[in-house]
This record gives structure tokens, sequence and C-alpha cells, in this order.
């Protein structure tokens, strides 16, 4: 962080202020250990902070400390919209732009509070106060480590603040395996571990909790692979009947996108899941390398992201929207060969 900015964030916690911290729409790992780490430092610091999701969050984050707390938009807008009248602070966290929030977005823009953005995808969006975004970085939750650092608050991070962190980052690296994973993020990772986080357990609470009916899934997700060795490229369907015959849960279909990426020579994965409560299919995009998937997924899938992970959405069938992804691909070729 410059210290321009430090200087700012200072200014604006100089009080005891009212926060509101708020993740993206289906927040994943990084934006609700960024949002339940950064508030758990706000009010070991003397602030009032509560965490308004947009909607739930995933069985296995629900272990995190403080992730009782928190509400929820979609599940009670009235008090959702009050909570944000009440703030004298909002904090974004994990993404760029309101409306990755949803529904929550016309909320949002009637808070009067000022905004603080903290975030690491692409193209910052312009409603923030204190704009902190670094794409470099491998994580939100490394860039509220390094927001706490510079408003000189590492004394105040204690063991649980350290996990909700630690997660994160964690997740946001797969792991520390992503190209994305600096040495200084594995320096942080290691602060935190001095500073109480339990990085095995974390990781059995993460990854080691499945349900059979997920493992079940994920052997439908599977068998569905179909790889592309000509382009590079390796999808998966899910339908609504095949996520029903295994009674999905939010959260279930987490990481299956990676497994074709971990086919030799492949550098393009997707898994197109089917959702029929909402009329749409859900898309993530991973590549490796140079093929950019953020660009990929605006251009034809509504969505956006960064270059190896990006996610959009179709209103097409599940089979049509398969089929348009494929149709794309030949514009790719080139990219795709020489990623
Ligand atoms: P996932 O595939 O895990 O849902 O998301 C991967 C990355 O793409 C995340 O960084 C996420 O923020 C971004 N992403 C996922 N879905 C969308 C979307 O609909 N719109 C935008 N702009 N980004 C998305
Ligand atoms: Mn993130």
């Amino acid at each position: 962080m410059d210290s321009q900015t430090a200087q700012k964030l200072r200014q604006h916690l100089a009080h005891p202020r009212r926060i509101v911290l708020v993740p993206h729409r289906n927040p994943d790992g990084d934006a609700i250990g960024a949002c339940l780490g950064m508030a758990r430092f706000l009010e070991h610091t003397g602030h009032q902070a509560r965490v308004l999701s947009p909607n739930d969050f995933p069985d296995f984050l629900k272990w995190l400390p403080g992730a009782a707390g928190v509400s929820f938009y979609e599940k009670a807008q009235e008090e959702g919209r009050e909570l944000l009248q009440w703030a004298d602070l909002v904090i974004t966290l994990d993404f760029n732009s309101l409306d990755r929030t949803g529904e929550m977005e016309s909320a949002l823009k009637e808070a009067s509070g000022s905004f603080i953005l903290i975030d690491h995808h692409p193209e910052p969006g312009d409603y923030a106060a204190i704009c902190y975004s670094d794409t470099a970085v491998s994580s939100t939750c490394e860039l509220v480590f390094n927001t706490i650092e510079a408003l000189d608050g590492l004394g105040k991070l204690d063991a649980a603040t350290a996990s909700c962190l630690y997660t994160g980052i964690m997740t946001d690296t797969g792991s520390f395996k992503f190209a994305s994973t600096s040495p200084r993020t594995l320096r942080v990772a290691a602060r935190l571990m001095e500073l109480g986080a339990d990085h095995a357990e974390i990781h059995r609470q993460v990854y080691d909790t499945n349900r059979p009916q997920r493992l079940q899934l994920l052997g439908r997700a599977l068998g569905n692979l179909r790889i592309m060795p000509a382009l590079r490229t390796a999808y998966i369907t899910l339908s609504q009947d095949e996520l029903d015959a295994c009674d999905f849960q939010k959260g279930d279909t987490e990481g299956f996108v990676n497994y074709g990426l971990s086919l030799d020579g492949v550098v393009l994965a997707a898994i197109f899941i089917e959702n029929r409560a909402e009329g749409i299919v859900k898309i993530s995009l991973r590549s490796q390398g140079t093929f950019d998937v953020n660009a990929m997924a605006r251009t034809h899938f509504a969505g956006g992201g960064h270059r190896n992970a990006a996610g959009g959405r179709s209103t097409e069938s599940l089979e049509d929207t398969a089929r348009r992804f494929e149709g794309v691909l030949p514009a790719y070729q080139n990219q795709l060969l020489t990623a």
C-alpha cells in the first residue's frame, strides 16, 4: 500500500467508526476471509464492524471465526438496507464493481457512508473514496494483511484474524500452487502461522470435510469431462438433474473446474453448471500461462475475473452454452497454442 493511501485510511479510521464490510455475491474463501479478518481487526481497534454478504456462503467456510455473525442481504433485505444506512464506512472486499453484489447493488448505491475498496481484480470501479487495488497480489486477504500492516496494526492481529486471512490466501492460491503466489505471499502466510493460524486444521476444514454426495458429484463431473486436445481445452458440464441426484449444496462444485487443467497440455478449462432456479448456466473458466480467461468471460459470457480465473453466466440451455463455447474456441486457437 502506498503512503498516500495509508495516510487517507488512517484519517478515515482516526475516530471510532460504524463499518460494514461487504464481499461479492457467492462469496468464496478469499472474500469471506477478508471480510471476517478485517472486521475482527477493526473491532479490536475500537470500531464497530458488521459483515453484510449479498447471499450465503458454503458450509466449508462456516467454521471461520465470526462466520455466525454475518448478515445476508438476500434473506433480510430491509435489515440489510438499514445496516448500510447505519454505516459511516463501507468496505468492499474482493470485487471491483458494485454489480458483483447482485441485487444488493441498489442498497449499496443508497448508502451514505464513504466507501473503501480493497481488491485484486483488474479495472477497479470509481465508487470508493479510498481504492487499494493490486492485481499482482495473490488475494484480497493478502491485501488486508498489507492494510493492517500499513496501519501499524500487526500487534492487534490475533489467531482468529490470522486464520481468516490464511484461509483466503490458501483458497485463492490453490494452496499456494498458482502463479499468483509470490515470495511475499509465502512470507505473509508464514507470519499468519506465527500469529496462530493452524494451517493443517484450516486445510482440513476447507478441503477434507466432504459429504459422500460431493464426491459422487465429482465422479459425475469427471465422467462428463470433454477433452479437445487440438485446442488444448477441456470442459465439464453438470445439469440440474445431476446436481439434484447428488443432493447438491452450495460449494459442492468448488474446485471441479481445476481437474480439466490438470491434464497434460491443457491450458483452458471450463465448467458449465445449470442453475434452474436462477434460469442460468454458471460458468467458470481457468487457464494456464498467458491465455486470458478474463477477456473471454467478458466478451462471451457476461462475466469477468482475472487472467487465469474468471467466471460468467449464460441464459441459454446447458447444451447451447457448451455448444457456443466450442463455437468460439477456434477464434482463440493461436492464443491457446502459444499460451
Ligand atoms: P469462480 O469461477 O470461482 O466463480 O470465479 C473465478 C473468478 O472470476 C473470481 O475472481 C470471481 O470474482 C470472478 N467471477 C466469477 N463470476 C463472475 C461474474 O459473473 N462476473 C465477474 N465480473 N467476475 C466473475
Ligand atoms: Mn480473491
